[in-house]
């Protein structure tokens, strides 16, 4: 609006000045050296408006040159940004295809066209990964660390390659360092959380898994069992440092947190014991012990509580106070037969024994049954009976590891086959063939062989 003004108020003093000059007519006269120019006024003054138009015109094509070199630049690195970003999306399915050759062109190509930039630098080293060149890898995430933007997306490089290459201590700092960058997030906290456990350090685990947990899944049941079994640990830990009366309150706690969890019930029991005899705390304990986790360790850990018992005492214990909590579960009539056993109870024996071996004996229950005919009758030859159809029979529950199912009589918190944390669980061999992996198998053939 100004400039229109401005423009028509010019234009209305040129007209003004040439109404004037015609008005007011006069001469100009130029002499220099040998050359003489004689004109109007009027042609003095439309030859300097035109020069001042002249001036201006030169000067924007100054201005216009002087800022020329940015704009084709701008052009160029446009082009060059675009074919940047087009090799890092290429680059990117490449890896997703785990095409490794074509994953490194494109990462050079980017290298190329949008140097220095973080996603240039991710599918560098991503390239790098899966060429299996490590070197390399460990150059670009080191590069990607040295930047702001970068260093998270480096540190999560790292941390995969640190536990790769099994340095859990090296892999902790650095997810530490992840933590403090961007606290909660997930992938950190599971890292944090695994590699504590790796280290078999109860306590860190423990404060991760509680931040972890805080949400909607704390009242999950696998959760409530990585609880109990860490909590378990702990409770070791502190009955080994500073003895049974610190350990107490940890090992109720875990037994708390997963009745079902035998190795807590069976601790429970143990320090209850140590700490405060024979009380009516363990009494209750140990009823609500045996409803939620009968198992022939806790069964051991209660017959130890009666210190100085006969045979004949603690049958009667257990079929007092231990089998009425439980009274048809197949462990109770393992417990109770074993102490038939050794009070030489035969027929109270021989009764458990057929109740908990059902349909299908165990090669264990049989092989308790052959002893029982040797004790009892010396019967060698029904002993023999028992002996072969033990051999054939189905085999007794291990804790067996989920993962690997490797075997083991005693219970352990990692798998010593296959390093797995909290995998082991009682059951039978057969089960195996159940197992998630297995179906997961069977479910890619399934895919693999569909037309
Ligand atoms: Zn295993």
């Amino acid at each position: 609006m100004t400039r229109i003004l401005f423009i028509f108020a010019l234009i209305v003093l040129i007209a003004l000045g040439a109404v004037w000059l015609s008005d007011h007519p006069g001469d100009v006269r130029l002499a220099w050296g040998g050359w003489v120019v004689e004109t109007s006024v009027i042609v003095v003054a439309v030859l300097a408006l035109v020069f001042a138009v002249l001036v201006a015109l030169l000067y924007r094509f100054w201005v216009w040159l002087k800022h020329s070199p940015g704009r084709i630049g701008n052009v160029f690195s446009e082009r060059r940004r675009n074919k940047g970003l087009e090799a890092i999306s290429s680059g990117m399915v490449a890896i997703a295809a785990g095409d490794a050759d074509e994953a490194r062109r494109q990462a050079v190509a980017a290298e190329k066209h949008l140097k220095g930039e973080p996603m240039t630098l991710l599918l560098a080293a991503q390239a790098a990964e899966l060429n299996a060149d490590d070197r390399a890898a460990n150059i670009y995430y080191d590069r990607m660390m040295q930047r702001r933007d970068t260093e998270f997306l480096g540190l999560r490089g790292l941390i995969n390659r640190a536990i790769r290459d099994g340095d859990i201590a090296k892999a902790r700092s650095l997810a530490e360092r992840a933590e403090e960058l961007r606290p909660g997030t997930e992938w950190v906290q599971k890292h944090l959380y695994e590699l504590a456990l790796k280290e078999r350090d109860w306590d860190a685990a423990d404060q991760i898994l509680n931040r972890m947990s805080r949400g909607k899944a704390a009242k999950s049941d696998a959760v409530r069992r990585a609880k109990a079994v860490i909590t378990y640990e702990r409770a070791r830990a502190v009955q080994r440092e500073k003895g049974d009366a610190a350990a107490l309150p940890l090992a109720e706690q875990a037994h708390a947190l997963d009745p079902a969890f035998v190795p807590a019930a069976v601790l429970a029991v143990t320090l209850t014991f140590a700490e405060q005899g024979n009380s009516r705390k363990l009494r209750k304990l140990i009823g609500e012990a045996w409803k939620n986790a009968p198992h022939q360790d806790l069964a051991e850990a209660i017959r130890a509580t009666g210190s100085g018992e006969q045979a004949d005492d603690w049958r009667r214990r257990a079929e007092e106070m231990v089998a009425p909590n439980n009274p048809d579960h197949i462990e109770t009539h393992l417990m109770l037969a074993r102490a038939a056993l050794a009070s030489h109870d035969w027929s109270v024996a021989r009764e458990h024994l057929l109740k908990a071996g059902g349909d299908h004996p165990t090669a264990g229950i049989l092989r308790l049954l052959a002893e029982l005919e040797e004790e009892a009758n010396a019967d060698a030859l029904a002993a023999r009976e028992w002996i072969l159809k033990s051999s054939v029979a189905p085999p007794d529950p291990l804790w067996i590891c989920n993962s690997c199912g490797r075997q083991e009589d005693e219970w352990q918190s990692h798998c010593p086959a296959c390093g797995s944390f909290n995998s082991f669980e009682w059951r039978t061999v057969d089960r195996g063939m159940h197992h998630p992996d297995a179906l997961e198998v069977e479910v890619v053939r399934e895919i693999t062989a569909a037309p």
